[in-house]
């Protein structure tokens, strides 16, 4: 059966030291991960309900891309995240065998327009807007795990050389198997899944001439900016 139009291309992020490349299927975001950024969002920092939200495949930026910086903001932020892409999924997945689907990880920020978050918020309305927007997932190459797992690696950020978060993974109040756990209870995971596993403190604004630097310690690092015009 034809399509009616080209269908789009398969969002995909490169693989480090490979030619195959990470088709991505689902982009899932756990939210107040780091009891110092739950404070300085004014939430409680404690580890309560895991905060799930999604953002389209393709908001992924990789290979060396810049974003377009995103319409209907006076407020973008970053947050550097660890990255944790599945190889395998399925439902119900036990938290001691949560690892076994993992293929490797990276970094990332999530992109948010913080005011329509704030607005959403008080609201009571969805985070849409604010986190699942065009271009709004920055990621490194992917490192495959190969049976290695962070876990006490440093995430870093950098706008224009200067530090601005800066955390150990450890501090991440629902660690990667948990969060993959608590995933499939509400969700089928399937490879291609691309998990971004929440930010610690720091968070601030961006502007449109910012340059973005990201690392998780000697895995993997990202820089990113914005596109012209
Ligand atoms: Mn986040």
């Amino acid at each position: 059966m034809p399509y009616l139009f080209p269908p789009p291309a398969i969002p995909s992020v490169p693989i480090a030291g490979r030619a195959e490349r990470f088709a991505v299927h689902r982009v899932y975001c756990i939210g107040r991960n780091y009891a110092e950024h739950a404070k300085e969002m004014g939430a409680a920092p404690e580890k309560g309900t895991p905060v799930f939200f999604m953002k389209p495949a393709d908001a992924v930026v990789s290979d060396g891309r810049d974003a377009r910086f995103p319409q209907a903001t006076s407020n973008l932020h970053h947050e550097v995240e660890l990255v944790v892409a599945l190889a395998s999924g399925g439902r119900d997945i036990a938290v001691d065998d949560a690892l076994a689907h993992v293929y490797g990880y990276s970094v990332g920020v999530d992109l948010t327009r913080r005011d329509l978050q704030a607005a959403a918020k008080a609201k009571g309305n969805p985070w849409d807007v604010a986190k699942g927007f065009d271009d709004s997932a920055p990621i490194a190459a992917i490192v495959p795990s190969d049976g290695r797992h962070p876990q006490a690696e440093r995430i870093e950020l950098r706008v224009n050389g200067v530090q601005r978060q800066s955390a150990s993974v450890a501090d991440m109040l629902w660690p990667v198997a948990e969060i993959i756990h608590e995933l499939s209870r509400l969700y089928e995971l399937k490879a291609g899944d691309l998990i971004y596993t929440g930010t610690p403190a720091g968070v601030g604004q961006l502007q449109p001439d910012d340059r973005v630097h990201c690392s998780l310690e000697s895995w993997c690092a990202l820089e990113f900016g914005f596109l012209r015009g």
